[in-house]
Order: C-alpha cells, then structure tokens, then sequence
C-alpha cells in the first residue's frame, strides 16, 4: 500500500544527520569508552523538586483529559515569564502549550503555510527543521549563513528569498553555532518580515542560555507581535528535555487556530506535566541560570584553548550548549574529520554537514559532559586537528 508522497518526502532523500551518532551509540555499546560530545541534553537530570511536583499533580488526580491549550494557570506563567522578558503585553490567549518545542515548530509551521508554500530557514539549522516544513507540506528553502560572519544570516539573502515566501524560521541563541543574532540582524530580519508580508517564526528554546547581555525576542521589535510566533520549551531551560512541554507565543486568533489544531493532533499535555512545569516556572529566573551555568563555565574554560589555534577555529559562542568549531584548515569534511575523531580519539562530535550545508568543515561539540572530560576532550580534539594539518594523517 502506497503511503503518501509527504511523509516519504520528510526527509527528501537525505538522511537524518545522526550517523556518527549512531555510530558512537553502537560503539559504547559495544564496550568502548566513548566521550559524546553529540546530543543537546543536559548531564543532569529533572531536578527532583519538579519530579516531586509530578508526582503529587499526578497523585491529586491530575491525570484526566486536560484544555487542550493548557492549563489556564500554566498559560499564564509562561506568559508573565514572555512579558518579564520582552515588556510586550502577553496574556494566556497568546500562549498554546505543546508537547515539546518540535511539536510547537511544526504546529507553527502549519498555521503559517499553506500547501506548496516557501518556508525560509537559516542554514546551519537544528537538524529538523527542513523535515518539519516539508512535514506541513511546504517547501523548505534554506538561506546560507556563513562562517566568516560568525554566522550571522545575511540579510540581502534573507531578502532576495523572501519575495513570495510564506514565513522565515530563525534561532537565536542558536543551535548549531552558539551564535546570538545581534540586535542589527534581527532588526534586519525583521524589517524585511514586515516588508515582504512573512510570518517570523522565532525558535527561542535557548532563551534562558545567553552568555552576556540580555535575549532579544523578536517579537518585541516594532511590528512584530502581529506577524511573530515565538517557540519555546522547557527542555533546555529547565532540563525536563523528557517532559514534552512547549509553547507558542503568538496573535489571539493564531493561537485560537492552534488550539483546533492540537485539539486534532495531540489533544494537549498531560496534567500532571503541565503542573510541574508550573512548579519549575515559579522557581524563577535563579533556577533557570542554575541550570545554565554549567554551559557558560564550560565555554569559559574551553574558549580559551581555542586561542592563536590555526586548525581547529572556535566560533566565538555567546549561547546554547554548543560550541562551533571550523576545522577546514585540516582538508577534512566534518564528517570525515567526526568519524576519524571517533576511530582514532573515541570522542564523538556532530558533523557540521548534519546541520545543513553552511557549516560543512565545521564541528559541533555539545558542552554536556562534566568539566574536566569536557575540557579534556577539547584538548585532545585541538591536538587531533594540528595532526592532521601537520601532514600526519595516518
Ligand atoms: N529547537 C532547537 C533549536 C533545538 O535545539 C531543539 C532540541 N534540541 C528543539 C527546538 C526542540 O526541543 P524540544 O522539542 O525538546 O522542546
């Protein structure tokens, strides 16, 4: 039986990005002392005060069917906690809660793109995002940032994409790279949504991991609040990466729209989770840098390593739990460079290429493993990279 031509099309031909992943999985379990430096989870689990207010929502009987958009008392403490940061008047009619920030990302994807519209993204970009517009039904075209701009989007580019486009997908602090747009680039991006008629869709699930100055939404730029659907998550901000609890933030009547939508997908988040995530959103902004603080440590002690190194290029991260580390002085795709890291060194790191094809040559290496491997590791990664550039690539 003949399955439709959109889910066999998700991934357009390509893979999923997660080989060398996989392969260092098989290897562990085959014995190996792999050091994974791959996957964007926290070396810490849900802290148990949240697990403990799991438990007693789940106990009280916070098990049945729940509102579908959330519950009222969860909307608004992620709204209070939007309006806290941004100043733009937020109330629970602008906020759906979602199982996790991926279903928030194609959920808005869905609201903004009809059938065979243009989605434009940033490229490098979190592995799922073509998937997830091509998922919707739209296409996914992808605009090019490049590595000598710190990876920065190019706004001319952005532009030139934009006419007839339906939405633009952007991230900051953002996964791959590390990099947080700057206030001109996204004062840019934002100019040419306003212009070219496009939904922004703001994927700001790093918004707590933000290593100096304060998070710029878009949402609160001139204009925008009518035009901006702003993803989030409690994945990373609060290490509850298992819990699937998400939000969009965005126009009433969009998150009316969304509401239908969930009420015919995924009927909404478990009771019991949505009360915990209100539990882990009334700890405040403390608990949040807590959870942070691991990742600026990490960075601040790796950064340096990186100094006057020819071979292996940092690119100077201010967020998220990445680092992005240019490797093209060694000839190596970062594929090739990624599994010879593996063979040779027993530390995985994703490829560049898994992110699109702006960071081919490149490197990410997740700071999700305690200090002194984490440190140890980069070491090693540095030195594997002057080996290969000093000619020895046995
Ligand atoms: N956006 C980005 C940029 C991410 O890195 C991730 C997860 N790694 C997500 C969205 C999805 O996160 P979740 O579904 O766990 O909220």
């Amino acid at each position: 039986m003949e399955l439709s031509t959109r889910i066999r099309g998700i991934l357009d031909g390509g893979d999923d990005g997660w080989g060398v992943y996989y392969k260092a999985r098989a290897m562990k379990a085959a014995g190996v002392d792999v050091t994974e430096l791959t996957i964007g989870e926290h070396d810490i689990r849900t802290d148990p005060s949240i697990l403990k207010a799991m438990y007693d929502a789940a106990m009280g009987g916070h098990t049945g069917y729940v509102d579908v958009p959330g519950t009222p008392s969860l909307r608004d403490a992620v709204a209070q906690r939007v309006e806290h940061q941004t100043h733009v008047p937020t109330t629970r009619r602008n906020v759906l809660i979602t199982p996790g920030g991926q279903a928030a990302l194609f959920a808005a994807h869905m609201a903004a793109c009809d059938d065979g519209d243009t989605a434009l993204f940033i490229d490098p970009h979190y592995t799922t995002y073509p998937g997830t517009i091509r998922s919707v039904g739209a296409k996914a075209m992808a605009i090019p940032a490049r590595s000598r701009d710190g990876f920065q989007p190019d706004l001319d580019a952005v532009r030139r994409a934009a006419k007839g486009a339906k939405s633009l997908l952007i991230n900051t602090p953002n996964n791959p790279t590390g990099v947080i747009y700057t206030d001109d680039t996204l004062q840019g991006l934002a100019q040419v949504c306003r212009d070219e008629d496009l939904w922004l869709i703001s994927d700001e699930v790093y918004d707590s991991q933000v290593w100096h100055g304060a998070h710029l939404s878009p949402r609160a730029l001139p204009g925008m609040a009518e035009r901006t659907l702003v993803v989030g998550s409690m994945s990373k901000s609060h290490a509850m990466t298992g819990s699937r609890l998400g939000w969009i933030i965005g126009p009433d009547e969009a998150i009316a729209h969304l509401a239908t939508l969930s009420i015919n997908t995924n009927y909404g988040v478990a009771g019991f989770i949505q009360d915990a995530a209100l539990f882990a959103l009334r700890q405040g902004p403390g608990f949040e840098a807590k959870i942070a603080a691991p990742f600026r440590r990490r960075r601040d002690a790796a950064t340096p390593l990186f100094s006057g190194q020819e071979a292996a290029r940092l690119i100077p991260s201010d967020g998220a739990m990445y680092l992005m580390v240019d490797i093209r002085a060694t000839g190596l795709s970062g594929e090739e460079f990624a599994l010879r890291l593996l063979d040779d060194e027993h530390i995985a790191v994703m490829p560049g290429e898994s992110f699109g094809h702006a960071a081919a040559g490149h490197v990410r290496i997740a700071m999700t493993i305690d200090d002194d491997r984490f440190l140890d590791a980069v070491e090693r990664l540095i030195e594997f990279a002057n080996t290969l550039t000093a000619g020895d690539t046995q």
